[in-house]
């Protein structure tokens, strides 16, 4: 043991509330997050599956983070195996290892906390004495393949529902083998790599996915919450005075993802987090967060006041997390309220379609957050290939809106490399940025001083599950003069300070999010050479241009298709065309009985085949294994 690492966990420990220490409990889990503490903090997804799993009698769950500068030295001077934060027990010595995992870039970081805390990285030299490995999060969902080898089990979907499962079949089952053939053959939300055979063609495409055993099916379903009413059913409801309907839909008993233990020094540890919606109608053609949480779905107005009310005596700072913050039909009531409690109200991101006054107004009375927003590009050309339906004229009036209130500095969001993009395109990037400048000058002469225009930019990653899958990313060489050319133009103009990501980041998460299961030994090599990819990709001979840079066609059988994500080929294929010849589509309605992507009808409880329902409400859950 390290003295010092255990100081500086109990520090940590210390400046926390809310977190669980039980030696008594039956199963343990060790909920890792592939980053620091202060970082993984603000990640609301670890905070819900920490809550979840500590909700289940017999079981405790402890958080496990990626050491810090410090702590790292520590733990490899001593060679102190990995410990978990609450009790500083051994990773190794917990019954589940269970990874949650938002971005490919933390894949580095998982397999170096693997090896740190002394488990085999390869899932296929663990045996019965180590901890079951299961890695769940967006990302791993998205394209489980490229960290397939790591993990014993990976969950295809939303924890809400599935955590519940993963304890059950571990309690239910005996052996390490019994647990995964019972969690394979379940059909939806969970997939066991190792039960699979990958056939390849001659051409290093995946020719498919063969089942080793009877029972376990071709594809493994995406589960997700259906409990929580989905967005357009209740704003109907609640606009046509359907107040029958809309009452059942609020009444339901729904899970409101929110910030579990308050960790003032962490980032964002100073606030609630609360989970209002999952999922945006809009359909952005680039957008894997809108596809892959479809149909958009709400927390109800109560339950989100309630969990406000429980934490005002904490703190006077709120977070609301969402993709789409003013689809909620409840928000003027959510923000009323509270402004009311005397909240200082921030939101994790702003669709420029959707800002109301009354958001802005909450923003601009909280001083919270710098504004920023996402207008992609500066073409509406280009805007209509990736389904953002709006124009430059109403992104300038809205950056207007924000600077008429005396928010005189706005991030821009911007992306390089888009699909069928031109020299021309970019251009236009200039012109957009030097109006928004020119209305932040004029609004400022009101207020008398200027702001700042902070244009960020980034690759356009090509993702999984989404319209513009089978596409290439933008060759290294050329993205870097792009991003290059755009920078010198926007940095010429007054007021405007540049940011950017490198070509070489977009394409290593190219690399990590559409690979397939060989791109797990350039994973591991690079953890090793301490995130030196290019080092990784020599020595074990993985061309990362065959994942990333060639344009795939409809005939070809993706490596993520493992995962039935319910978008069927036909719609992802026709805004795929449609993409390719600029024209836009209608958002997703988010109504009982629509059927447009196929997401619905194979996985909404009301329609689904019945050998398909694996979603059972929250209540019914609980109320399952508390009987247990
Ligand atoms: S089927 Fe319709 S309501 Fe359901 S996610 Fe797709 S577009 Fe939205």
């Amino acid at each position: 043991m390290s003295k010092r690492i255990i100081e500086s966990y109990k520090q940590k420990l210390a400046a926390e509330d809310g977190y669980v220490i039980s030696r008594e409990r039956g199963l343990r889990i060790a909920l890792c997050y592939p980053n620091t503490h202060a970082i993984g903090m603000a990640n609301l997804g670890l905070h819900t599956m920490y809550e979840l799993f500590n909700s289940i009698p017999d079981v405790v769950c402890e958080r496990v983070f990626l050491p810090d500068k410090a702590e790292l030295i520590e733990y490899e001077k001593t060679g102190v195996p990995l410990m978990s934060l609450e009790t500083q027990s051994r990773i190794r010595s917990f019954d589940v290892v269970a990874f949650s995992i938002s971005f490919e870039t933390d894949y580095l970081n998982m397999a170096k906390m693997l090896r740190l805390a002394d488990i085999p990285v390869w899932a296929a030299e663990r045996d019965e004495g180590h901890p079951l490995v299961i890695m769940g999060g967006a990302a791993s969902f998205l394209n489980p393949e490229p960290i397939a080898d790591f993990t014993d089990v990976i969950a295809v979907g939303e924890g809400e529902i599935l955590a519940f499962q993963l304890v059950d079949a571990i309690v239910e089952n005996d052996s390490k083998e019994e647990i995964l053939l019972s969690l394979g053959k379940i059909g939806r939300g969970f997939y066991v790599p190792s039960l699979y055979d990958v056939i390849y063609n001659d051409n290093g495409t995946v020719f498919d996915y063969l089942p080793k055993q009877i029972g376990v099916p071709k594809r493994v379903g995406r589960a997700l919450a259906a409990v929580n009413p989905k967005e357009g059913t209740l704003r109907r409801a609640l606009k046509r005075g359907e107040t029958e309907l809309a009452e059942f839909l609020l009444s339901q008993e729904t899970f409101c993802p929110s910030t579990a233990i308050w960790s003032p020094e962490a980032e964002m540890g100073d606030r609630l987090l609360v989970e209002i919606s999952r999922g945006c109608s809009q359909g952005c053609r680039f957008c894997w967060a809108g596809y892959n949480y479809y149909p958009p779905r709400v927390v109800p107005a109560k339950d989100i006041l309630d969990k406000a009310r429980e934490w005002r005596s904490k703190t006077n700072k709120i977070g609301l997390v969402s993709t789409a913050v003013c689809d909620h039909p409840e928000i003027s009531t959510i923000l009323r309220e509270l402004r009311a409690m005397d909240y200082r109200i921030s939101v994790s991101s702003l669709r420029l379609d959707q800002i109301s006054d009354e958001l802005l107004d909450a923003l601009v009375d909280s001083r919270d957050q710098q504004i920023a927003v996402a207008p992609e590009t500066g073409s509406d050309r280009l805007r209509s290939v990736i389904n953002k339906n709006l124009t430059n004229d109403e992104i300038v009036d809205i950056c207007g809106a924000v600077f008429e209130r005396g928010m005189l500095t706005i991030k821009l969001y911007m992306m390089v490399g888009l699909p069928t993009e031109t020299d021309e395109d970019l251009d236009e990037m200039f012109v957009l940025v030097e109006r928004i400048k020119d209305r932040m000058l004029e609004a400022g002469k009101k207020f008398g001083r200027a702001g700042k225009i902070i244009p960020s930019l980034n690759g356009f990653v090509p993702k999984p599950n989404t319209p513009l899958q089978w596409d290439a990313i933008c060759g290294e060489k050329e993205l870097k003069r792009r991003i290059k050319y755009v920078c010198k133009g926007l940095s010429r103009i007054p007021n405007v300070e540049v940011r950017y990501m490198s070509a070489r980041i977009a394409h290593e998460q190219a690399l990590y999010s559409s690979g397939d299961r060989t791109v797990s030994k350039a994973i591991d090599a690079a953890a090793r050479f301490g995130g030196d990819l290019n080092r990784a990709l020599r020595e074990t001979g993985i061309d990362a241009a065959f994942h990333t840079s060639r344009d795939r066609s409809y005939d070809e059988f993706l490596p993520w298709s493992i995962v039935d994500s319910g978008l069927s080929f036909e719609f992802l294929k026709t805004e795929h065309e449609k993409a390719l010849e600029s024209l836009s589509s209608l958002p997703c309605p988010a109504v009982e009985k629509c059927t447009t992507c196929g997401v619905c009808p194979s996985t909404w409880l009301a329609d689904a085949p019945e050998s398909l329902i694996q979603i059972q409400p929250l209540k019914i859950r609980q109320a399952l294994v508390a009987a247990l």
